[in-house]
């Protein structure tokens, strides 16, 4: 099923991020993960391309068939055009097709020097996505950023450059993880303003241990609010307390989000299952009030 029909029957839609494994990894890890995902209940799992230390599409084709032929569960198929030619993406939608995958979350990928050397199709994401409207009949959906990407000039440039590729044919967004819900807030009433009038689903990530927040707030740019630098101060010598401390910070952002109403939430759930399963037992009750209720 098509995701934006997902979110026209029932909101909140309630999503899982996973990663395949590396070339040297366990598949094992990620095959338990999605047992315990399935069991909660998701609306659609999405599965990631080229993160980890991986480039491949089929790693990301074969999750993504598996989740929704196994465990009868929509799948999004994670795809970035920064490294591929018009013939390499072509080749990626044929098979998506054949293995019946309806979802493809419309990505640039992050720039770096190789990538800059390479005489790639598509220089932004918003042009990946036009070529998909026009060829296609994938569902897509599209990275945004509460506080803005990391090489915009400004938030109010990001929000043009977003509102051009909501134009070129995106049904939904996913949001990059943050910290503070206010940044949220902001950014989806600035977005409404803009006429972005597509479903905005917000991206959650629990924090697990200190360098792992680290890195994501690297790449991110996202603000650390003071509440959550107490706690990685406090705990970061002892990380059960820290994943502890980390999913209560994350379920009560959650909480927020789907009482103040939001179209979704997406866990970016790191492949551990048992950090989503803590997360949704959280939110479960809330969730089926929300629905029950039609919000
Ligand atoms: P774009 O929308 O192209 O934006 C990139 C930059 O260009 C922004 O600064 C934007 O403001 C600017 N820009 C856009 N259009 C124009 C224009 N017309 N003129 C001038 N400037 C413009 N990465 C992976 O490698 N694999 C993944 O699986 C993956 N999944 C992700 C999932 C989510 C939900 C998110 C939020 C990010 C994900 N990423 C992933 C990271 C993503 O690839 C990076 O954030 C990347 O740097 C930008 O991708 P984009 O699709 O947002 O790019």
């Amino acid at each position: 099923m098509k995701i934006n029909q997902i979110f026209e029957q029932k909101k909140p839609v309630i999503s899982f991020e996973i990663f395949p494994p590396k070339r040297d990894g366990d598949v094992n890890t990620v095959y338990k993960t999605i047992d315990e995902l399935a069991k909660l209940n998701p609306d659609y799992i999405s599965v990631t391309y080229g993160a980890a230390g991986t480039e491949r599409s089929d790693d990301t084709l074969l999750m993504a068939s598996m989740i929704k032929q196994k465990y009868k569960i929509e799948s999004l198929a994670h795809l970035t055009c920064v490294s591929s030619s018009k013939k390499d993406l072509d080749d990626i939608f044929d098979k998506y097709e054949q293995h019946d995958i309806e979802n493809i979350l419309a990505l640039r990928g992050d720039l770096n020097v190789s990538h800059e050397a390479n005489s790639r199709a598509f220089k932004y994401a918003s042009d990946l996505i036009e070529y998909i409207h026009d060829t296609r009949p994938f569902c897509i959906g599209a990275a945004c950023y509460p506080e803005g990407h990391v090489e915009a000039r400004s938030r109010t440039v990001d929000l043009i450059n977003l509102k051009h590729k909501v134009s070129k044919g995106a049904d939904f967004l996913v949001t990059q993880l943050f910290f503070d819900n206010e940044k949220f807030y902001d950014f989806r009433n600035e977005a409404r303003s803009l006429d972005i009038d597509i479903p905005i689903t917000a991206g959650i990530m629990p924090v697990l241990n200190r360098k792992q927040i680290e890195r994501m707030v690297e790449l991110s740019g996202a603000t650390l609010p003071d509440k959550f630098k107490k706690i990685l101060a406090r705990y970061e010598h002892n990380p059960k307390a820290l994943q502890d401390a980390g999913i209560a910070y994350a379920s009560e952002q959650l909480i927020d989000l789907l009482s103040t109403g939001v179209d979704g939430v997406h866990l970016y759930v790191m492949n551990k299952p048992e950090v989503a399963k803590k997360l949704v037992s959280n939110i479960e009750n809330i969730v089926s009030v929300l629905r029950s209720s039609g919000q």
